[in-house]
């Protein structure tokens, strides 16, 4: 018989993510419900998405649900959601977190419930853009056969779904990522603000660093600098995009799991007081991130 479907979690991420979910998989399952906190995001996806039914819990989730995807903000929301679901879940079903989490929570959560189901952590790379478009990056972290069983469900989400090892292990590939990330995006910032300072033109200090050694992705597909690129955030007074409080987030993330394994990151630690700061300056603090730029430069004024 047909699997039925279950997605807790309908934010921003989410919301897209499932609409993928339901829409590529009708032929695949036998039903689809879903939960959030937040009545409105169910009524909204149930209004829009016919068949799709709203659960009470969590735990109504899991009760009915034989693969569960969960997209929540972070590690306390996942424990809780989890531990809701426990007592509840279907024996073999797969339980699949997408949420951007701290590995250890990772691995306890996927614990708490591996004597009744498969589970892995399924973070994602490629923003609300990539979770409409269906072409999210996956990072997993799970046994192979559970990896396996994941795959075409997260297929319908995605296009490039990746096994990073064993539970927590998708977690560890995406917080290094982000970390990295959260630092090239402060040091693209402040060396386009040191350039311009200088009397450099912005557009043409961005193509002489993006054919040179100093280009990242920060400079050359996303440049913090208002006006050097078309379709970013900075161009639109830095609006969308990833929010300063979920990269602050992923730096706190990063920077304790350094702490546990006593790997030292002292660029990552700078960045993120970059981004501490920023979240205490009213009216910069729900920007996207490459708002770093601006906060550096002294652009904004209060
Ligand atoms: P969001 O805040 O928009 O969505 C989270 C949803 O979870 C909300 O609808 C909220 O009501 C719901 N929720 C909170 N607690 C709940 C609970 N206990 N039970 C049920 N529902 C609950 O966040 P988002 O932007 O969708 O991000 C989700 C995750 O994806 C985060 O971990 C984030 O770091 C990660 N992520 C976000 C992006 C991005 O660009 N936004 C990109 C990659 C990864």
């Amino acid at each position: 018989s047909k699997p039925v479907v279950g997605f807790i979690g309908l934010g921003q991420m989410g919301r897209p993510m499932a609409s993928n979910l339901f829409n590529k998989t009708a032929a695949n399952r036998a039903g689809f419900v879903v939960f959030d906190v937040f009545d409105g995001a169910v009524a909204d996806f149930t209004k829009t998405h016919d068949g799709a039914v709203r659960a009470s819990s969590p735990a109504d989730v899991a009760a009915q649900a034989d693969v569960v995807i969960t997209m929540l903000p972070s590690s306390p929301h996942v424990s809780s959601v989890y531990e809701q679901m426990a007592p509840a879940v279907r024996k073999g079903a797969l339980l699949i977190d997408s949420s951007t989490i701290d590995p250890a929570t990772a691995r306890r959560v996927a614990k708490s419930v591996l004597d009744k189901v498969d589970a892995v952590d399924a973070p994602v790379s490629g923003g609300v853009g990539g979770a409409t478009a269906g072409t999210l990056t996956f990072m997993v972290g799970g046994t192979k056969p559970a990896f396996d069983r994941a795959n075409p469900w997260l297929q319908a989400m995605g296009k490039s779904i990746v096994h990073c090892g064993d539970n927590g292990n998708g977690q560890v590939a995406k917080i290094c990522n982000n970390m990295l990330l959260g630092s090239t995006m402060a040091a693209a910032a402040e060396t386009m603000n040191l350039g311009v300072k200088m009397g450099m033109d912005p557009k043409l200090l961005a193509q002489i660093i993006n054919t040179s050694s100093g280009r990242c992705w920060s400079t050359d597909t996303y440049n913090p600098v208002p006006g050097v690129m078309a379709n970013v955030p900075s161009s639109r007074d830095f609006e969308g995009g990833f929010a300063v409080p979920l990269m602050q987030k992923d730096m706190g993330l990063a920077l304790s799991a350094a702490q546990d394994v006593k790997a030292s990151v002292p660029m990552a630690a700078a960045a993120d007081q970059l981004y501490k700061n920023i979240l205490a300056t009213p009216g910069l603090e729900k920007k996207d991130f490459s708002v770093v730029y601006e906060w550096l430069s002294g652009l904004f004024v209060r």
